[in-house]
């Protein structure tokens, strides 16, 4: 057993009771619904190929109804759910309730010949619930049924698959051949944190003892007792410590300028992370790990804590591509972008965050990912990662055990705080304090933000003014804050580009192939294929591999019965994903917190067709038995024996689906990991949020450092291109702030 970890990231029952608001017969509903996802099973609905032992019997047994299950599925519901689809399930839990409501839902399937001869939806016989379920989830008129089963699936199953108990265990896990990472790197002695000299984690404060820990960090406070709001002043205050904040506050503080950093999410360090899903979901991701767009068709992650994204990022580092980089010099018109101060930038980007070429020993899927490409003569390339060559952590999307990733918390923020900057955590920037400036010429400027610290034990307003601001809260979070401050330029919140991606899978016993590992073990991208249209050459769509932990896998896998969730279950180590992604010429429109559209081009449908065929090729080729895609009626093909014939009219079925809102039958859930683009620079302020300096067009001494600010989507990881780009930008402020360029503070 290893450490335990830090309390936030700890299993183990909760210390509140729940505050979801569900009346009992809600919940009664609730819990049928769960059970019908995951219900009791006996051995006989074991099926062939999977293993029998004591661990899976019980696994069997288990159903989705044990306490305190559906109470946290309401929970998790009402906490992170989009607003309306929770209203949805509520009314469809209470007219379950009824039986006249149950009836109305539910249909014939709920009727008896005995008294009193309509059961309520917790009342009827199992199959019959299960196949109400099958039916919700392929609705095509009445969509809010459909909604109800995708919410209560999705929700159900990651509570199911990642709730631990108070020994961070949880009971499925020996059953599904689950094991949490616990491995860690020998500490010889208890050394500071790496950030410790700049942090300030306001959890651990009191109203009183925080003005004194910002004075001690030698920042101008003062506090206005009538307004108790606490006045800070410094040279430049930084919104976000992600790929974008993180670079920004290094190069100005090593400029010789005093920065501050807010960052709303928590500190953790190597030592604290514990590597379980659930709470490190909901810990370190935007929205506890359960983003969507407003549709709900996009499952959006994106990282909430100090390193942003870096922290909790599968370390993929690729360069910009040049044709990228000719295009947004030339057709975008931003010079920046085709200059040696660019190019030099990755460089300096990569040295510091450690960046390797190779990678000595590649995970299982990565394995099959390579096998296939070259079975099939293939291009396959080698990923370089910011970690060490002999990185083997499939655990690294919940925080790097090993210490060994290189996000920003370790690397940039060091730099940061090792020159003056403080950095304070669970501080939400409200708005930017803009005003229109005594001289015209200016027009408006920005003079700092407005921001809450709220703990446990009390809530302080923060005043914090500064010759710069820089929002750097990600491309979901920037567009939303300028809108609140009153910014008006009609490209923020516009021009969001998603990087939209869709799963395969592959099936690989243990026995059958030579592929070393499980799943969720080793480096979680080191192989990548670009898929070219055949007429053209012209890149479609880029294939990589992916991190799913149980909780995950099971809430998006497509649900088609209770016996073959579990079955698939047990499978789950061996089962291989490879996700196809494509440089989204659609984009999206984010302009409130949390509501975020997003419109899938014709085009991109097309490519994203393109590249799960050639996935699931690649995986047949890798030897897969079984592969399938994440079509909610589970389409797949057993490949063991089948007919070249049969697997080409699978393949030449696989389209892309709607989303969950679609009238269609069939629908699945498109995923985000990478989001950029949504206050674009531009050369002119119709073209562009900001100019090539990342600096307002409207509000003078506010800046935009993050993957907001690029032009268009990228077509490959992001995180380099967001750091360069960040870096050129704060190269620029702090020579701006050198010549004086801005006013003075105080
Ligand atoms: C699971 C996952 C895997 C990924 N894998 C890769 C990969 O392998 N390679 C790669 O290149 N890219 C990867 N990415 C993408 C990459 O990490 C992001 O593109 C990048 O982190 C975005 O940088 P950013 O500066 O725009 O924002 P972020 O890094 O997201 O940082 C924004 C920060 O601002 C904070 N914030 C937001 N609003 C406020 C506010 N109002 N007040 C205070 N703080 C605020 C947030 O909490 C967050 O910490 C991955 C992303 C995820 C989520």
């Amino acid at each position: 057993m290893g450490r335990d970890g830090h309390p936030l990231l700890r299993g183990g029952r909760r210390e509140t009771g729940f505050s979801h608001g569900f009346s009992a017969d809600q919940i009664q509903s609730l819990a049928a619904m769960c059970e019908t996802l995951v219900p009791p099973l006996s051995p006989d609905s074991i099926g062939d190929g999977s293993p029998r032992n004591e661990a899976v019997y019980s696994f069997f047994r288990a159903s989705g109804s044990q306490h305190p299950i559906p109470d946290e599925v309401a929970e998790h519901m009402v906490k992170r759910g989009q607003r309306r689809a929770v209203f949805v399930v509520s009314l469809v839990l209470k007219i379950l309730s009824y039986r006249l409501g149950t009836l109305l839902l539910c249909g014939f399937l709920c009727l008896d010949w005995r008294w009193p001869f309509i059961h309520k939806f917790h009342e009827m016989p199992l199959e019959r619930r299960e196949m109400v379920l099958n039916r919700w989830s392929r609705q095509k008129t009445l969509v809010p049924l459909k909604v109800a089963f995708a919410m209560v699936k999705l929700i159900c199953l990651f509570v199911f698959f990642s709730w631990t108990d108070e020994n961070s265990k949880n009971p499925s896990w020996e059953a599904i051949g689950y094991e949490v990472d616990t491995r860690e790197k020998p500490v010889k002695s208890k050394r500071e944190r790496p950030l410790e000299k700049g942090i300030i984690e306001t959890m651990y404060e009191s109203s009183s003892s925080l003005l004194q820990s910002l004075a001690g960090k030698g920042l101008k406070v003062t506090e206005s007792s009538e307004t108790n709001i606490c006045n800070i002043k410094c040279d430049a205050v930084i919104i976000g410590s992600g790929c974008g904040g993180g670079v920004a506050a290094a190069v100005l503080a090593q400029s010789g300028q005093k920065v501050v950093v807010l960052e709303k999410g928590d500190y953790f360090t190597p030592q604290d992370y514990s590597s379980l899903e659930g709470p490190s979901l909901n810990q370190m991701y935007e929205s506890g790990g359960q983003l969507s767009t407003v549709d709900g068709k996009f499952m959006i992650l994106a990282g909430s804590t100090v390193g942003g994204g870096s922290a909790v990022n599968w370390s993929a580092s690729i360069k910009t591509p040049s044709s990228l980089l000719h295009e947004w010099s030339v057709d975008h018109k931003i010079p920046l972008f085709g200059s040696s101060e660019y190019l030099s930038a990755m460089d300096a980007v990569c040295k510091r965050i450690g960046v390797t070429e190779n990678c000595t020993e590649e995970s299982f899927q990565n394995q099959i990912l390579r096998k296939g490409c070259l079975n099939l003569a293939l291009h396959v390339e080698t990923i370089p990662r910011n970690s060490p060559e002999t990185h083997y952590c499939g655990s690294c999307c919940y925080g790097c055990r090993m210490g060994e990733k290189r996000g920003t918390d370790c690397t940039w923020l060091v730099d940061a705080v090792e020159h003056g900057a403080v950095i304070l955590t669970g501080c939400k920037a409200d708005r930017l304090i803009v005003e229109t400036s005594d001289d015209e010429k200016v027009g408006r400027r920005c003079s700092g933000v407005i921001a809450t610290v709220s703990s446990r034990d009390f809530s302080k307003k923060l005043r914090i003014e500064a010759k710069v601001t820089i929002s750097a809260c990600g491309s979901l979070l920037t567009p939303p804050l300028l809108i609140s401050s009153g910014l008006k330029n009609p490209n923020i919140g516009t021009n969001l580009h998603i990087h939209p991606v869709l799963l395969v899978w592959g099936y690989f016993p243990e026995n059958s192939t030579g592929y070393r590992g499980r799943v969720f073990e080793g480096g979680i991208i080191t192989s990548l294929h670009k898929v070219v249209s055949e007429d053209s050459s012209e890149e479609q769509a880029v294939i990589e591999t992916t991190s799913l932990g149980p909780g995950a896998f099971a809430s998006l896998f497509p649900w088609v019965s209770g016996a073959d969730l579990k079955n698939r279950m047990v499978k789950y180590p061996r089962t291989a994903h490879l996700f196809a992604l494509v440089r989204d010429q659609g984009s999206g429109v984010v302009k409130e917190e949390g509501a975020i559209g997003y419109w899938l081009s014709q085009l991109d449908k097309e490519k994203l067709k393109l590249g799960l065929r050639q996935a699931l090729r690649i995986l047949i080729a890798a030897g897969a038995i079984e592969v399938g895609t994440y079509r909610s009626d589970g389409q797949r093909i057993k490949c063991r024996g089948a007919k070249q014939k049969d697997i080409e009219e699978f393949l030449d079925s696989i389209t892309t689906p709607g989303g969950l809102g679609s009238t269609q039958e069939h629908w699945t859930v498109y995923c985000s990991a990478h989001q950029m683009g949504s206050c674009r620079m531009g050369p002119s302020e119709e073209a562009g949020a900001v100019d090539e300096n990342g600096e307002s067009w409207e509000a003078r001494g506010l800046f935009v450092c993050d993957g907001s600010v690029l032009p268009t989507a990228v077509g490959v990881n992001p995180m380099i291109t967001i750091q360069s780009t960040a870096y050129c930008i704060s190269k620029r402020i702090a020579e701006s702030l050198r010549k004086e360029k801005f006013p003075r503070v105080g």
